[in-house]
């Protein structure tokens, strides 16, 4: 039993690797094409011991709840077109650090920026035309 659900979070960050960042729908959707047939419950289940291993992150952007390995910091694009969700180097973005020390007394221990946008295919799709 505990190696089969070790197979089965193996296949979740498999899917991940490939698919990039994913809800849990997308996620079942290509399980089961892969014919691993399992349920929403055994995803939820595999991706919140996954996430208690600091092996997965879930990402929410807007009102989407995604998954994605865990990489090095970065945040994150998503068009308003397509709805792609693209990574965002950290060092591509000047952030003056020392100004989001705190606000108000309130101290800031962390934080995450999502930008929102056209991707550049969408982009080149509008220029097409
Ligand atoms: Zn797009
Ligand atoms: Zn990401």
């Amino acid at each position: 039993m505990q190696r089969r659900n070790t197979n089965q979070r193996q296949e979740v960050v498999e899917a991940l690797e490939i698919l990039g960042h994913s809800t849990s729908e997308e996620l079942i959707e290509y399980l089961n094409k892969n014919d691993a047939k399992v349920s929403l419950a055994t995803i939820y289940r595999n991706l919140n011991t996954l996430i208690e291993d600091g092996k997965v992150r879930k990402v929410k952007i807007g009102d989407l709840d995604v998954y994605e390995t865990v990489k090095k910091r970065h945040f994150h694009f998503r068009c308003k077109k397509c709805g792609a969700i693209i990574d965002i180097d950290p060092q591509s973005i000047v952030v003056d650090q020392s100004s989001i020390k705190q606000f108000n007394g309130s101290i800031v221990q962390d934080y995450d920026m999502i930008f929102y946008g056209i991707c550049s295919k969408c982009e080149l799709e509008i220029n097409k035309y």
